[in-house]
């Protein structure tokens, strides 16, 4: 009983760990495969002068791909190529609603070898 306690306690402590490694998602996101449809971009920002408007840019913050990248002059950066398909920006975009968000076309997109 005792022996399984310290089993569970350790696998805690070890999937807490991996959670709190900042590189873990890098690693993980290494591995993937990517068919990128060059000629459809399956995101798009609608309107980049709405990105001006809106004072947190959570798209930048929250999208574990950095798929979003802030530039010098207030409007944000997107690049489509490295979507891992979780959906995250159009849930954080919803004050303004300005991303337009489709799966790739069949066959494209994230190819996930890990997990
Ligand atoms: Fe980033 Fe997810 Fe949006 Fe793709 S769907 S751009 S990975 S937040």
């Amino acid at each position: 009983m005792a022996t399984e306690s310290r089993s569970s306690d350790e696998n805690r402590t070890s999937r807490r760990a991996r959670i709190l490694d900042p590189a873990a998602i890098e690693r993980k996101l290494s591995l993937n495969v990517y068919n990128v449809d060059s000629s459809r971009a399956h995101i798009r920002i609608i309107d980049h002068e709405v990105c001006l408007l809106c004072a947190r840019q959570q798209c930048i913050n929250c999208c574990p791909a950095t798929c979003y990248t802030p530039r010098d002059d207030g409007r944000v950066l997107f690049s489509y190529e490295g979507c891992v398909e979780c959906g995250t920006c159009r849930i954080v975009c919803q004050e303004f609603n300005n991303i337009e968000w489709t799966y790739p076309r069949g066959g494209f997109g994230v190819h996930y070898r890990y997990g």
